[in-house]
């Protein structure tokens, strides 16, 4: 099946960058989110993100046009009736989702494919509360999309072959590498990143190391670009916190426990970089560790 047209629903940090990354491979992309101003915004930082590229020399002042001039706002879903694909990437709540897919289902046509950038959620789960499970699959791509290389995919119990291989298509026309998991709650790199960047959170909870020496040993330590507590912000905790829950539920183990103060942060809704407040305080010139 030929993909030309890719719907992305949720312009965030995630659903912004699927959207660039698949408007300049050349797709024609609709982007739709809750409001006119949040679509607003996603396509306000894909321009900001552009014209970065193009002051670098990265791409011409001509790419970055055709680029833009590919992507359009969708304010609804009757918008995405002759679309190819459309990859869901709201907020990782699996009551959201359930509820995107039932609306958004009836307007496609028959043979559009389902994508969804969940992080952490059953994808057989997710299937079941769409018309169309087999073509219905985990299209995962990491923060931040424009950089970062990989994309895991995942089928659920009822996906085509042809869906899969469409997908896969897909992300390598994106100039993505593959990875495959199997459908278990948080596929492959969460289910290792997560519980990682958890533990210092207890690290930093038991009063082992305040924010700033965890960073720093992990990333002199172990050699991480960022430091887990760094990177947790620039996750969103809410989405951390939400993960570990898919996590302790899913596996039913105690060792996926979500450290309270991870609750914590998320119930004061400092939720990282989004909020300009998490582990790290960014209002001002540079971040200060709020711990
Ligand atoms: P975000 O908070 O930046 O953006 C979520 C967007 O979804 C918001 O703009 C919100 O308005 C929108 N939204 C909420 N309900 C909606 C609805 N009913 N219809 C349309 N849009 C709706 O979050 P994000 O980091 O972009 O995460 C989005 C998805 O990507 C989640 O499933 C998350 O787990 C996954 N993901 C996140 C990361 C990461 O590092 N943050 C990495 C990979 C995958």
């Amino acid at each position: 099946m030929k993909i030309r047209k890719v719907g992305v629903i949720g312009a965030g940090q995630m659903g912004n960058g699927i959207a660039q990354v698949c408007a300049q491979a050349g797709y024609d992309v609709g982007l739709n989110d809750v409001s006119k101003d949040r679509i607003e915004a996603g396509l306000a930082t894909i321009n900001g993100n552009l014209a970065r590229r193009a002051k670098s020399g990265k791409i011409s002042e001509a790419d970055r046009d055709a680029t833009l001039s590919r992507i359009s706002p969708v304010a609804s879903y009757e918008g995405f009736g002759d679309y190819d694909l459309v990859i869901e990437s709201a907020v990782e709540d699996e009551a959201v989702k359930r509820k995107i897919y039932q609306s958004l289902c009836p307007h496609l046509k028959p043979d559009c494919l389902v994508g969804t950038n969940t992080s952490s959620i059953s994808i057989t789960r997710l299937a079941a509360a769409t018309d169309r499970p087999e073509k219905f699959m985990g299209i995962h791509f990491m923060n931040p999309v424009p950089v970062m290389e990989l994309v895991e995919l995942i089928r659920g119990i009822a996906t085509d072959e042809n869906t899969f291989s469409t997908a896969k298509a897909f992300a390598v026309s994106l100039n993505k590498t593959v990875a495959v998991a199997e459908d278990f709650p948080a596929f492959i790199v969460n289910r290792i990143l997560l519980p990682m960047i958890n533990e210092a959170i207890y690290t930093l909870y038991e009063g082992v190391g305040g924010v700033e020496a965890i960073d720093t040993a992990m990333k002199l330590g172990a050699r991480h670009p960022m430091g887990p507590l760094e990177l947790a912000d620039f996750i969103g905790l809410d989405t951390c916190l939400s993960v570990m829950q898919v996590l302790y539920e899913g596996l039913a183990d105690s060792k996926y426990r979500p450290c309270p103060l991870l609750v914590k942060y998320v119930e004061a809704g400092w939720l990282g970089r989004k909020t300009n407040r998490g582990f790290y305080d960014y209002r001002g010139e540079k971040p200060i560790p709020t711990r």
